[in-house]
């Protein structure tokens, strides 16, 4: 994809506005925070029947590798209730305790989309991002008639119409049909967008992840994670479920084009989730060096912003004085924000539980 026009232009991380906590907190103001009371736990309102949960509370020698789940990163509103601390059983087998965090599925502090442009004449304002693992791309319209020249044969261009306009997916039922794997070739040459609206029940699905207590880096990684089967890697601090790869070959193959937003989310039938972070979801400033936490990986540790030269293991985690052991996500054109997690992880974790009453289905990507 070496191929570059104006349109091919790697996507800048967004910084500004969307990080800032205080525009939070007014946000959330009107996005469905319930009773008003803090979107965050710590050890002072953990409930009263887990008192053996309480060591951790307790003073104890600073540990360079000790990981702690810092709920309080969470934006206002981006949970749903308090994170309750369970049972739970570990990949290696043991049984240790572990946060049940439930997010409101929907990202707190931005809007979704736009997704699709709907003529070649739109500009950026009217589309979001495409990213094929490869490369990322500002979609405006004109994009759709350079797809033939990107992927390599002139049949992307039936996705565009003699008089301009772009094929759009555009109501439930074909929603239902073409964002998916496998879809057949009536839904051939789309731009595929979903619309919260026609979910199941008109609603965004919650999404629950259990990580534990005590996140610690193993020697080795603990969990891979598969390309292109839309694994959960965790959720992010303003409240969407952060998934794995999408499945670029199964979309690519049908001419679609499974559009993201600027926030590199998308709808799928199984509700929005984003695959890769474009500064949306960053919180709090981060030291010279560093980048801004904006997630929380199913091994129940921190993952930041992208960032160039650091010194990263197999899983992009490292250890700082400042943050702990954490993962820096890779960019996001690689459509892989994390390929990997070296903690342990509960059972079911990353088996794509998407919360809600749906249960998990097969992903557009
Ligand atoms: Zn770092
Ligand atoms: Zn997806």
């Amino acid at each position: 994809m070496s191929n570059t026009s104006r349109h091919h232009s790697r996507v800048s991380p967004i910084g500004g506005g969307f990080t800032i906590l205080a525009a939070l907190g007014l946000l959330a103001a009107g996005c469905g925070s319930d009773d008003g009371t803090r979107s965050s736990v710590d050890a002072s309102t953990e409930p009263d029947d887990h008192d053996e949960a309480h060591h951790h509370d307790e003073p104890t020698e600073p540990d360079a590798t000790a990981g702690t789940v810092d709920l309080s990163l969470f934006a206002d509103g981006a949970l749903v209730g308090e994170p309750t601390i369970d049972e739970c059983t570990l990949s290696d087998g043991s049984t240790s305790e572990c946060y049940t965090i439930t997010v409101v599925g929907t990202p707190v502090n931005h809007d979704i989309g736009p997704f699709c442009p709907t003529s070649v004449t739109d500009g950026e304002d009217a589309g979001g991002l495409w990213l094929d693992g490869e490369d990322s791309y500002v979609m405006d319209g004109e994009f759709f008639t350079e797809l033939g020249d990107i992927y390599g044969d002139e049949v992307w261009g039936n996705l565009v119409n003699d008089d301009g306009s772009i094929n759009v997916i555009d109501n439930a039922e074909d929603f239902e049909n073409a964002a998916r794997a496998g879809i057949t070739e009536e839904y051939y040459y789309n731009c595929v967008e979903g619309r919260v609206e026609w979910l199941e029940g008109g609603e965004q699905p919650t999404a629950t992840i259990q990580v534990p207590v005590n996140p610690a880096p193993t020697n080795a990684v603990a969990v891979e994670f598969p390309t292109g089967a839309h694994s959960t890697l965790g959720v992010t601090f303003s409240g969407s479920l952060l998934a794995g790869s999408a499945d670029m070959s199964a979309i690519l193959a049908a001419y679609t084009i499974a559009a993201f937003d600027d926030c590199g989310g998308h709808i799928n039938p199984g509700g929005y989730h984003i695959h890769g972070t474009t500064g949306c979801s960053d919180v709090g400033e981060a030291p010279e060096g560093e980048t801004a936490p904006f997630a929380l990986a199913i091994d129940g540790h921190t993952v930041h912003a992208p960032a160039e030269g650091l010194e990263l293991d197999e899983c992009n985690g490292h250890t700082t004085d400042e943050f702990g052991y954490h993962y820096h996500a890779n960019t996001i054109e690689q459509n892989a924000t994390l390929t990997c997690v070296t903690g342990l992880t509960a059972e079911g974790a990353a088996g794509g539980n998407r919360g809600g009453e749906r249960p998990p289905r097969p992903d557009d990507g």
